[in-house]
């Protein structure tokens, strides 16, 4: 099987296919660099996100912040990170850049402070 992808790592935008055969990767082509073939092997055998949400907080100037994760987080893992990121509720103040919670150890950091 052939997987087609726009390389997101830089502007440049390559297209890049991935053959796959019994989840082995027997082939990359389309890439410009080292970066892009990395990227393409780990979307086709280990796709990762960084997931960005935003969650209430209380006291605060605004009734809610947006987070998001520190790290890319395992596609298949998000529906579980969402629903810990549903049930969180955070206190003023909260800061840029502050590490509000950690699941499965992964931090989430506020991007806006509240
Ligand atoms: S393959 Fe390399 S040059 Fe091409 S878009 Fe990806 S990172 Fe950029």
């Amino acid at each position: 099987m052939i997987y087609r992808f726009t390389c997101i790592v830089c502007p440049l935008g390559c297209s890049i296919e991935v053959e796959m055969e019994n989840g082995e990767v027997l082939g990359v082509t389309g890439h410009t660099c080292p970066r892009g073939m990395e990227w393409a092997i780990e979307e086709v055998t280990n796709p990762r996100r960084v997931v960005m949400s935003v969650v209430p907080v209380e006291g605060g100037a605004l009734p809610t912040v947006s987070v998001k994760t520190a790290e890319p987080v395992p596609k298949e893992k998000i529906p579980e990170l969402m629903k810990f990121l549903a049930k969180l509720k955070l206190k003023a103040p909260v800061n840029v850049g502050q590490v509000v919670a950690e699941w499965e150890g992964i931090k989430i950091v506020a991007t806006r402070g509240a």
